[in-house]
Protein backbone atom coordinates (compact mmCIF):
# COMPACT_ATOMS: atom_id res chain seq x y z
CA UNK A 1 0.00 0.00 0.00
CA UNK A 2 1.37 3.52 -0.44
CA UNK A 3 2.46 5.62 2.10
CA UNK A 4 2.25 8.93 0.15
CA UNK A 5 1.00 12.27 2.14
CA UNK A 6 1.20 10.38 5.21
CA UNK A 7 2.45 12.41 8.64
CA UNK A 8 6.22 10.87 9.90
CA UNK A 9 4.72 10.24 13.08
CA UNK A 10 2.38 7.70 11.36
CA UNK A 11 5.16 6.21 9.39
CA UNK A 12 6.95 5.33 12.59
CA UNK A 13 3.80 3.28 13.88
CA UNK A 14 3.77 1.24 10.81
CA UNK A 15 4.00 -2.28 11.68
CA UNK A 16 5.60 -3.12 8.60
CA UNK A 17 7.35 -0.68 6.95
CA UNK A 18 7.70 -0.97 2.86
CA UNK A 19 10.88 -0.67 1.16
CA UNK A 20 9.73 2.85 -0.03
CA UNK A 21 8.73 4.28 3.52
CA UNK A 22 12.05 3.58 4.63
CA UNK A 23 13.30 4.85 1.62
CA UNK A 24 11.44 8.13 2.98
CA UNK A 25 12.30 8.08 6.25
CA UNK A 26 16.24 7.81 5.58
CA UNK A 27 15.74 10.66 2.87
CA UNK A 28 14.32 12.94 5.48
CA UNK A 29 17.19 12.33 7.59
CA UNK A 30 19.72 13.19 5.28
CA UNK A 31 18.13 16.17 3.66
CA UNK A 32 20.83 18.80 6.42
CA UNK A 33 23.62 17.04 5.61
CA UNK A 34 22.80 17.40 1.58
CA UNK A 35 22.50 21.29 2.12
CA UNK A 36 25.47 21.37 3.86
CA UNK A 37 27.26 18.96 1.68
CA UNK A 38 26.52 20.50 -2.06
CA UNK A 39 24.15 17.84 -3.28
CA UNK A 40 21.41 20.30 -3.77
CA UNK A 41 21.54 21.79 -7.18
CA UNK A 42 19.29 24.65 -8.54
CA UNK A 43 18.22 24.34 -11.91
CA UNK A 44 16.72 27.52 -14.22
CA UNK A 45 13.55 27.60 -16.11
CA UNK A 46 12.91 30.43 -18.63
CA UNK A 47 9.66 32.38 -18.58
CA UNK A 48 9.07 34.30 -21.80
CA UNK A 49 7.71 37.37 -22.15
CA UNK A 50 5.02 36.78 -24.88
CA UNK A 51 3.93 40.59 -26.08
CA UNK A 52 7.90 41.30 -25.89
CA UNK A 53 8.94 38.28 -27.19
CA UNK A 54 11.76 38.24 -24.40
CA UNK A 55 13.05 36.27 -21.82
CA UNK A 56 11.93 38.42 -18.72
CA UNK A 57 12.59 36.05 -15.77
CA UNK A 58 13.75 32.47 -14.85
CA UNK A 59 12.21 30.03 -12.23
CA UNK A 60 14.95 28.00 -9.96
CA UNK A 61 13.94 24.77 -9.57
CA UNK A 62 15.85 22.49 -6.91
CA UNK A 63 17.01 19.04 -7.47
CA UNK A 64 19.07 16.93 -5.14
CA UNK A 65 21.53 14.74 -6.56
CA UNK A 66 22.01 11.89 -3.69
CA UNK A 67 25.27 9.96 -3.69
CA UNK A 68 23.52 6.27 -3.74
CA UNK A 69 19.93 7.25 -5.31
CA UNK A 70 20.98 9.36 -7.90
CA UNK A 71 18.96 12.24 -9.23
CA UNK A 72 15.91 12.85 -7.05
CA UNK A 73 12.76 15.31 -8.11
CA UNK A 74 11.99 18.15 -5.72
CA UNK A 75 8.14 16.52 -5.81
CA UNK A 76 9.85 13.61 -3.77
CA UNK A 77 11.86 15.82 -1.23
CA UNK A 78 10.12 18.87 -0.56
CA UNK A 79 7.23 17.13 0.77
CA UNK A 80 9.49 15.59 3.49
CA UNK A 81 11.33 18.48 3.84
CA UNK A 82 8.26 20.14 4.98
CA UNK A 83 7.38 17.62 7.61
CA UNK A 84 10.89 17.61 8.89
CA UNK A 85 11.36 20.94 9.41
CA UNK A 86 14.61 21.02 7.03
CA UNK A 87 12.78 23.11 4.32
CA UNK A 88 14.17 26.26 6.41
CA UNK A 89 17.34 25.37 5.39
CA UNK A 90 16.53 24.58 1.73
CA UNK A 91 14.52 27.65 1.36
CA UNK A 92 17.77 30.52 2.95
CA UNK A 93 19.89 27.81 0.76
CA UNK A 94 17.82 28.49 -2.91
CA UNK A 95 17.36 32.04 -1.76
CA UNK A 96 21.16 32.47 -1.53
CA UNK A 97 21.90 30.51 -4.40
CA UNK A 98 19.78 32.25 -6.62
CA UNK A 99 20.80 35.51 -5.36
CA UNK A 100 24.28 34.58 -6.06
CA UNK A 101 23.40 33.38 -9.69
CA UNK A 102 21.75 36.46 -10.47
CA UNK A 103 24.98 38.44 -9.06
CA UNK A 104 27.09 36.47 -11.22
CA UNK A 105 24.70 37.07 -14.23
CA UNK A 106 24.80 40.38 -14.02
CA UNK A 107 28.52 40.87 -14.28
CA UNK A 108 28.06 38.80 -17.97
CA UNK A 109 25.19 41.41 -18.62
CA UNK A 110 22.44 39.35 -18.51
CA UNK A 111 19.87 40.76 -16.32
CA UNK A 112 17.01 38.34 -15.36
CA UNK A 113 14.41 38.44 -11.95
CA UNK A 114 15.35 35.07 -9.88
CA UNK A 115 11.86 33.48 -8.93
CA UNK A 116 12.13 31.02 -6.14
CA UNK A 117 10.01 28.51 -4.62
CA UNK A 118 8.74 28.84 -0.94
CA UNK A 119 6.51 26.51 1.06
CA UNK A 120 3.72 27.27 3.32
CA UNK A 121 5.72 26.20 6.16
CA UNK A 122 8.28 29.66 5.49
CA UNK A 123 4.85 31.84 5.60
CA UNK A 124 3.75 30.26 9.14
CA UNK A 125 6.57 31.00 10.97
CA UNK A 126 7.13 34.25 9.69
CA UNK A 127 10.91 34.37 9.42
CA UNK A 128 11.14 34.51 6.44
CA UNK A 129 10.45 38.55 5.97
CA UNK A 130 13.67 39.33 8.04
CA UNK A 131 15.95 36.57 6.15
CA UNK A 132 14.83 37.64 3.03
CA UNK A 133 15.47 41.57 3.94
CA UNK A 134 18.63 40.23 5.17
CA UNK A 135 19.87 38.11 2.05
CA UNK A 136 18.87 41.13 -0.15
CA UNK A 137 21.32 43.98 1.29
CA UNK A 138 24.13 41.31 1.94
CA UNK A 139 24.09 40.57 -1.77
CA UNK A 140 23.85 44.56 -2.61
CA UNK A 141 20.69 43.72 -5.23
CA UNK A 142 17.35 45.86 -5.28
CA UNK A 143 14.28 44.05 -4.12
CA UNK A 144 12.82 43.72 -7.51
CA UNK A 145 15.15 41.37 -8.73
CA UNK A 146 13.62 38.40 -6.26
CA UNK A 147 10.50 36.70 -7.22
CA UNK A 148 8.52 34.34 -4.75
CA UNK A 149 6.14 31.70 -5.38
CA UNK A 150 4.30 30.30 -3.33
CA UNK A 151 1.04 27.89 -3.98
CA UNK A 152 -2.19 28.76 -3.71
CA UNK A 153 -2.57 26.22 -1.50
CA UNK A 154 0.24 26.92 1.01
CA UNK A 155 -1.41 30.60 0.98
CA UNK A 156 -4.38 28.79 2.32
CA UNK A 157 -3.54 26.86 4.60
CA UNK A 158 -2.81 29.90 6.71
CA UNK A 159 -4.39 32.64 5.27
CA UNK A 160 -3.52 35.46 8.24
CA UNK A 161 -0.42 34.43 8.88
CA UNK A 162 0.52 33.93 4.92
CA UNK A 163 -0.96 37.46 4.64
CA UNK A 164 1.04 39.06 7.05
CA UNK A 165 4.28 37.62 6.02
CA UNK A 166 3.14 38.38 2.31
CA UNK A 167 2.68 42.31 3.24
CA UNK A 168 6.11 42.53 4.33
CA UNK A 169 7.65 41.21 1.69
CA UNK A 170 6.12 43.47 -0.94
CA UNK A 171 6.19 46.50 1.74
CA UNK A 172 10.27 45.48 0.77
CA UNK A 173 9.73 45.56 -2.77
CA UNK A 174 9.65 41.99 -3.71
CA UNK A 175 7.68 40.45 -5.93
CA UNK A 176 5.05 37.74 -5.27
CA UNK A 177 3.30 35.17 -7.23
CA UNK A 178 0.73 32.82 -6.38
CA UNK A 179 2.02 29.60 -8.31
CA UNK A 180 -0.40 25.99 -9.34
CA UNK A 181 -3.62 28.41 -9.66
CA UNK A 182 -6.71 26.37 -9.68
CA UNK A 183 -5.41 23.98 -7.86
CA UNK A 184 -5.64 24.87 -4.43
CA UNK A 185 -9.32 25.61 -4.13
CA UNK A 186 -8.75 29.41 -2.53
CA UNK A 187 -11.65 31.71 -1.46
CA UNK A 188 -11.62 34.51 -3.30
CA UNK A 189 -12.53 37.04 -0.34
CA UNK A 190 -8.96 35.74 0.88
CA UNK A 191 -6.90 36.06 -2.13
CA UNK A 192 -8.34 39.88 -3.23
CA UNK A 193 -6.60 40.94 0.18
CA UNK A 194 -3.15 39.19 -0.59
CA UNK A 195 -0.81 41.78 -1.86
CA UNK A 196 0.25 39.59 -5.31
CA UNK A 197 1.97 40.41 -8.54
CA UNK A 198 1.65 37.43 -10.56
CA UNK A 199 -0.41 34.76 -11.11
CA UNK A 200 0.55 31.68 -12.56
CA UNK A 201 -1.74 28.80 -14.01
CA UNK A 202 -1.35 25.56 -12.94
CA UNK A 203 0.28 23.18 -15.74
CA UNK A 204 -2.60 20.89 -15.60
CA UNK A 205 -4.69 22.98 -17.04
CA UNK A 206 -2.73 24.49 -19.75
CA UNK A 207 -1.03 20.40 -21.63
CA UNK A 208 -4.29 19.09 -22.97
CA UNK A 209 -5.38 23.11 -23.98
CA UNK A 210 -5.28 22.25 -27.44
CA UNK A 211 -7.53 19.54 -26.99
CA UNK A 212 -10.07 19.95 -23.87
CA UNK A 213 -12.94 22.71 -24.47
CA UNK A 214 -13.40 23.16 -20.33
CA UNK A 215 -9.55 24.00 -20.08
CA UNK A 216 -9.95 26.72 -22.50
CA UNK A 217 -12.49 27.80 -20.99
CA UNK A 218 -10.42 27.44 -17.55
CA UNK A 219 -7.26 29.49 -18.57
CA UNK A 220 -9.11 32.26 -20.47
CA UNK A 221 -11.44 33.18 -17.64
CA UNK A 222 -8.42 32.97 -15.39
CA UNK A 223 -6.47 35.44 -17.00
CA UNK A 224 -9.23 37.80 -17.58
CA UNK A 225 -9.56 37.65 -13.67
CA UNK A 226 -5.79 37.85 -13.02
CA UNK A 227 -5.85 41.02 -15.09
CA UNK A 228 -8.90 42.39 -13.58
CA UNK A 229 -7.29 41.89 -9.92
CA UNK A 230 -4.32 44.08 -11.76
CA UNK A 231 -1.87 40.96 -11.44
CA UNK A 232 0.06 39.62 -14.82
CA UNK A 233 -0.80 36.23 -15.59
CA UNK A 234 1.89 33.06 -16.34
CA UNK A 235 0.74 30.06 -17.89
CA UNK A 236 3.09 27.00 -16.64
CA UNK A 237 3.51 23.60 -18.66
CA UNK A 238 3.19 25.28 -22.36
CA UNK A 239 4.52 21.96 -24.39
CA UNK A 240 3.90 23.54 -28.16
CA UNK A 241 3.91 26.51 -30.42
CA UNK A 242 -0.34 26.13 -30.78
CA UNK A 243 -0.73 26.26 -27.15
CA UNK A 244 1.54 29.15 -26.95
CA UNK A 245 -0.60 30.91 -29.75
CA UNK A 246 -3.33 30.37 -28.00
CA UNK A 247 -2.44 31.65 -25.01
CA UNK A 248 -1.17 34.88 -27.09
CA UNK A 249 -5.00 35.14 -28.01
CA UNK A 250 -6.26 35.06 -24.53
CA UNK A 251 -3.94 37.95 -23.72
CA UNK A 252 -1.92 35.62 -21.35
CA UNK A 253 1.40 37.71 -20.42
CA UNK A 254 4.12 34.99 -19.37
CA UNK A 255 4.62 31.84 -21.04
CA UNK A 256 7.20 28.93 -19.37
CA UNK A 257 7.32 25.29 -20.20
CA UNK A 258 9.26 22.60 -22.21
CA UNK A 259 8.61 24.45 -25.33
CA UNK A 260 10.69 27.43 -24.59
CA UNK A 261 12.93 25.33 -22.85
CA UNK A 262 13.33 22.49 -19.95
CA UNK A 263 14.66 23.62 -16.63
CA UNK A 264 18.89 24.03 -17.09
CA UNK A 265 21.49 23.77 -14.92
CA UNK A 266 23.72 27.54 -14.83
CA UNK A 267 26.00 26.27 -17.34
CA UNK A 268 23.46 25.04 -20.16
CA UNK A 269 21.65 28.03 -19.45
CA UNK A 270 23.94 30.38 -20.65
CA UNK A 271 24.86 28.01 -23.18
CA UNK A 272 20.87 28.35 -24.45
CA UNK A 273 20.60 32.24 -23.62
CA UNK A 274 21.51 33.82 -26.88
CA UNK A 275 19.09 37.08 -27.17
CA UNK A 276 19.27 37.19 -31.25
CA UNK A 277 19.03 33.63 -31.40
CA UNK A 278 16.25 33.31 -29.08
CA UNK A 279 14.34 36.12 -31.01
CA UNK A 280 14.71 34.45 -34.61
CA UNK A 281 13.62 30.79 -32.51
CA UNK A 282 10.96 32.84 -31.48
CA UNK A 283 9.42 34.09 -34.74
CA UNK A 284 9.59 31.25 -36.08
CA UNK A 285 8.11 29.18 -33.73
CA UNK A 286 10.87 26.94 -33.64
CA UNK A 287 12.08 27.38 -29.88
CA UNK A 288 12.26 23.91 -28.66
CA UNK A 289 15.10 23.10 -30.70
P1 LIG B 1 6.21 24.46 -9.66
O1 LIG B 1 6.78 25.58 -8.87
O2 LIG B 1 4.80 24.57 -10.09
O3 LIG B 1 7.20 24.29 -10.91
C1 LIG B 1 6.77 23.89 -12.17
C2 LIG B 1 7.07 22.44 -12.43
O4 LIG B 1 6.60 22.09 -13.72
C3 LIG B 1 8.56 22.09 -12.42
O5 LIG B 1 8.70 20.76 -11.94
C4 LIG B 1 8.90 22.15 -13.91
O6 LIG B 1 10.04 21.38 -14.26
C5 LIG B 1 7.65 21.57 -14.50
N1 LIG B 1 7.43 21.99 -15.87
C6 LIG B 1 7.83 23.15 -16.45
N2 LIG B 1 7.44 23.22 -17.72
C7 LIG B 1 6.77 22.08 -17.99
C8 LIG B 1 6.13 21.56 -19.18
O7 LIG B 1 6.08 22.18 -20.23
N3 LIG B 1 5.53 20.34 -19.06
C9 LIG B 1 5.55 19.64 -17.89
N4 LIG B 1 4.95 18.46 -17.87
N5 LIG B 1 6.15 20.09 -16.76
C10 LIG B 1 6.75 21.31 -16.82
P2 LIG B 1 9.81 20.37 -10.90
O8 LIG B 1 11.08 21.09 -11.21
O9 LIG B 1 9.84 18.89 -10.81
O10 LIG B 1 9.26 20.97 -9.54
C11 LIG B 1 8.09 20.46 -8.98
C12 LIG B 1 7.61 21.32 -7.84
O11 LIG B 1 8.53 21.25 -6.72
C13 LIG B 1 7.55 22.81 -8.16
O12 LIG B 1 6.35 23.08 -8.86
C14 LIG B 1 7.59 23.43 -6.78
O13 LIG B 1 6.31 23.42 -6.19
C15 LIG B 1 8.47 22.47 -6.03
N6 LIG B 1 9.83 23.03 -5.92
C16 LIG B 1 10.87 23.00 -6.80
N7 LIG B 1 11.95 23.63 -6.31
C17 LIG B 1 11.59 24.09 -5.08
C18 LIG B 1 12.27 24.86 -4.06
O14 LIG B 1 13.45 25.27 -4.18
N8 LIG B 1 11.56 25.11 -2.91
C19 LIG B 1 10.27 24.70 -2.74
N9 LIG B 1 9.64 25.01 -1.56
N10 LIG B 1 9.60 24.03 -3.67
C20 LIG B 1 10.25 23.72 -4.83
MG1 LIG C 1 6.83 27.57 -9.01
MG1 LIG D 1 3.32 25.66 -10.57
MG1 LIG E 1 3.65 22.31 -9.04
Amino acid sequence: HTCKDKHVHYLCYQPSLNKHSLLRLSLMSELRAAILDNQLELFYQPKLDIEQQKIVSVECLVRWHHPEHGFIQPDEFIPLAEQSGHIRALTEWAIKTALAQHKSWLKQGIELQMAVNISAVDLIDLKLPALVAQLMSSHGLSPHSLKLEVTESAVMAEPDQALQALCMLNQMGIKLSIDDFGTGFSSMAQLKKMPLDELKIDKSFVLDLNNDEDDEVIVKSTVELAHNLGLSVVAEGVEDLLTLNKLKGFGCDIAQGYFIAKPMTAENFIAWWDPVRLQQLISHGALHD
